[in-house]
């Protein structure tokens, strides 16, 4: 029985549900797709396309030590994937197409579409469960309904995993040659630029990089992560989210290396390793969310009330937060850190999101675009849920009247200004105390090379809590 295996956010051999299902199966061909249009109108960003690209060289490679070929298609739209797919299975006298699942409404469909074309060739398509622990709808409220709080949402988990922990899957042996040659990567594809050098060098690919930096994590920092965690200048997070996103790495192979550091307890022990598994939960939510509130998916806020906010069209505001020149050093160190890397900290995507949404009252929906086009960790469900969070629209919202003060956060999570020298060359000068707000400074110290904020916090903080108070009530 010939199998394809079709990666797709699933871009590594070990711990791979439906690559394991697949070589149990039968002699088995794997397939990419590229698909350019569908990622341009999915705004993933040129350093994300770019690492997929890097990590199936090294896939290629792995799969090679398992006489796998790798075949790669090009597929502009999801909507060609059918008749792609079709056509190999055809040439290859393929069985069964095997994948794991994926959660967005456009990956749903796809996948809908494809099993729907294979099934006059009698080609079944079998997914499996593997970006998550637990399948959306699976881990409902008493009345049946997917949870919208996460606390809520995390005690049920808890409670399946000491019940049932989700095993790791083995690596298949090899498989006998097939005789077929594994096509050339592409080193770049049209309309995504290929990133810096150093960009590229601060996310090296291929599972050994994943797995080398999970293990340094989990053996020197998971102890220290409660503590480490809201400091953007400490390296006190486990950049999984990356692999993660690309499917490098597995949640499985997360957890089972936080549950090794602590003694194989989930809710109790090394509080590091404890609020760590709370953001695989994070993760695990929102995926959930996205499943069971597809409104998320179609650019809807989750509270439909919050759809009557008089969002801003303020393009030249928009502009200076997107290239981290609003004149309030954390945001524009965090913008900069952002543009320069592909990734920036939780604590600053909160606090930058909450400037944008609640100080400049720009709609979330520009941020999501701009994060989504410039992050490599892009990931619709998260970055949704973040942005929703930020801006009180969404799940377990922060309450509209919770706004962060960014010069607050900033004396806070970045006191001595580390951070914000790391990343603005021209504040560099200031002493930890200007260093927050250089406005402040006053009199004759105006810096020549860094502009006034472009905003009052304390206005547009009340501007904003009007804005909320005077939204109508649902019907
Ligand atoms: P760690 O602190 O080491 O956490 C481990 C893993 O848990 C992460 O790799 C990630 O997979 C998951 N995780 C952690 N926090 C969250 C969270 N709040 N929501 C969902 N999953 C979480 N994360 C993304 O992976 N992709 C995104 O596009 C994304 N956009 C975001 C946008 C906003 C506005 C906000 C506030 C958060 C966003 N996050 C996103 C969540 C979070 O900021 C990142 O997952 C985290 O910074 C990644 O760094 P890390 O791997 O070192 O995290």
């Amino acid at each position: 029985m010939r199998q394809l295996m079709w990666l797709r956010s699933d871009l590594r051999t070990q711990d791979n549900t439906a690559l394991h299902a697949a070589m149990g199966a039968g002699p088995t061909i794997a397939l990419y797709l590229i698909s350019p249009q569908q990622w341009l109108e999915h705004d993933d960003a040129p350093c994300k396309v770019d690492f997929w690209l890097r990590n199936l060289v090294e896939l290629r490679q792995r799969l090679a030590e398992l006489n796998v070929p790798l075949l790669i298609r090009r597929a502009p739209h999801w909507r060609d994937a059918p008749q792609v797919i079709a056509e190999l299975c055809r040439q290859h006298a393929i069985d069964c197409v095997q994948v794991n699942e994926e959660y967005g409404l456009h990956e749903s469909r796809r996948d809908r579409e494809v099993a729907a074309s294979l099934e006059p060739l009698g080609v079944r398509l079998r997914s499996h469960l593997d970006q998550l622990f637990f399948p959306p709808g699976s881990v409902l409220t008493k009345s049946g309904s997917y949870f919208q709080v996460y606390s809520q949402f995390r005690k049920i988990c808890y409670q399946r995993l000491h019940t049932a922990l989700p095993a790791l899957v083995g690596l298949p042996a090899p498989q006998a040659p097939l005789g077929i040659a594994s096509d050339e990567v592409p080193a770049a594809v049209d309309g995504f630029a290929t990133p810096s050098d150093s960009l590229r060098q601060l996310w090296p690919a291929g599972e050994d990089a994943a797995q080398e930096r999970l293990a340094l994590f989990a053996e020197e920092r998971l102890a220290y992560y409660q503590d480490s965690r809201d400091y953007p200048i400490v390296p006190g997070t486990s950049q999984q989210s990356t692999y993660l996103a690309a499917g490098v790495i597995s949640p499985r192979q997360c957890l089972h290396a936080a549950l090794r550091g602590n003694q194989g307890e989930f809710d109790s022990g090394n509080p590091g390793a404890v609020s760590w598994i709370n953001e695989l939960l994070w993760r695990e939510f929102y995926k959930h969310i996205l499943v069971g509130y597809p409104r998320v998916s179609r650019h809807r806020a989750f509270r439909p009330e919050t759809e009557a906010l008089p969002w801003r069209d303020a393009p030249q505001d928009l502009l200076a937060w997107q290239q981290g020149r609003t004149g309030i050093p954390i945001i524009d160190a965090a913008m900069r850190q952002l543009l320069a890397t592909g990734w920036m900290h939780n604590r600053l995507r909160m606090v930058v999101a909450m400037f944008l949404t609640k100080n400049l009252m720009i709609d979330w929906r520009e941020g999501e675009r701009f994060f989504m086009r410039h992050l490599i960790d892009g990931d619709l469900a998260a970055n949704n849920g973040g942005w929703q969070w930020s801006a009180s629209t969404g799940t377990d919202a922060a309450p509209y009247f919770r706004i962060f003060n960014p010069i607050s956060q900033s004396q806070k999570f970045d006191a001595d200004g580390r951070f914000i020298r790391t990343w603005l060359p021209e504040l560099v000068g200031l002493n930890k105390r200007d260093i927050h707000d250089p406005s402040a400074m006053g009199g004759l110290f105006g810096l020549a090379d860094y502009p006034r904020p472009i905003v009052d916090l304390a206005h547009s903080r009340e501007r904003v809590l009007q804005a909320f108070r005077s939204l109508p009530p649902l019907e």
